[in-house]
């Protein structure tokens, strides 16, 4: 069994109320095009109102604190943002392991906090230029993924994906080459089969990021092993947002 493609917005830190237009022509366009899972990360503060609205869009959030609550000014917890109405968390993203200093292992125990608390969940990961530029992409991510995943996950293929997002990628117009993602998330899938075995790690989505539009979209997803896009700037509005969504249901059609 294969899941449909999956397309995600991260919202990052981007929109106010006035954004809630654009959330709702999302959720439009998305009632006509069933056969791919559309959802959007925004930020915390829209995560309930969205969902109040959303018919068919899934809400989830960028991050959360690896506890359930406590001392721990200004974070949020897996079931806070539950009971807003979030149905997945986006874990691991380049921009908070760079600048908030997430390890993997924090990253990991956000993930089996996030599991525990019933969301789904979408672990980031990527390499840097300087490691792709030394030959070393292949080694970090998969080393970097590992690390970074819980280990008992129930029913992994349903509750899990992975986003292959090179970071020199992320909101630089930059995009990998065919071959180069081809080949990453070949070994990303292998490291699911070995983790979680044949039957939930062959079907867990690998989505990738970096730059996605709707110019792009189309050759990506005919990529074997990619099954669908995590999308920043290009999700900020529905038609470019819509027309990712759109590529990715073409491409399934063969
Ligand atoms: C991201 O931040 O997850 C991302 C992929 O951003 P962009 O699409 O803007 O490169």
């Amino acid at each position: 069994m294969s899941l449909r493609p999956y397309i995600v917005g991260n919202w990052k830190m981007h929109g106010t109320r006035t954004m809630l237009s654009e959330a709702r022509s999302i959720d439009r366009a998305a009632q006509r095009l069933m056969k791919v899972e559309v959802a959007i990360a925004p930020p915390y503060t829209l995560i309930h109102p969205i969902h109040r609205e959303a018919e068919q869009i899934a809400v989830g959030a960028q991050d959360c604190h690896e506890m359930e609550g406590g001392a721990h000014t200004g974070d949020i917890s897996a079931a806070m943002i539950s009971d807003a109405g979030a149905k997945f968390v986006i874990l691991g993203h380049s921009e908070r392991r760079q600048s908030h200093g997430e390890s993997n292992a924090l990253v990991k125990a956000k993930g089996e906090s996030a599991l525990a608390g019933g969301l789904r969940v979408i672990m980031c990961c990527g390499e840097t230029e300087e490691t792709r530029d030394k030959g070393d992409a292949v080694s970090f991510v998969t080393k970097q993924l590992k690390a970074s995943l819980p280990v008992e996950i129930d029913n992994p293929m349903e509750s899990l994906t992975v986003a292959y997002e090179p970071v020199w990628a992320i909101g630089t117009g930059k995009v990998a080459q065919p071959s180069d993602i081809e080949e990453m998330h070949g070994e990303i899938r292998k490291l699911l089969v070995n983790l979680y075995g044949e039957e939930h790690g062959g079907e867990v989505r690998i989505l990738y990021g970096g730059s996605v539009k709707p110019e792009n979209a189309g050759e990506i997803f005919a990529i074997p092993n990619v099954g669908g896009a995590l999308v920043g700037g290009a999700s900020l509005t529905a038609d470019s947002f819509m027309g990712i969504a759109l590529a990715a249901a073409e491409t399934d059609e063969g």
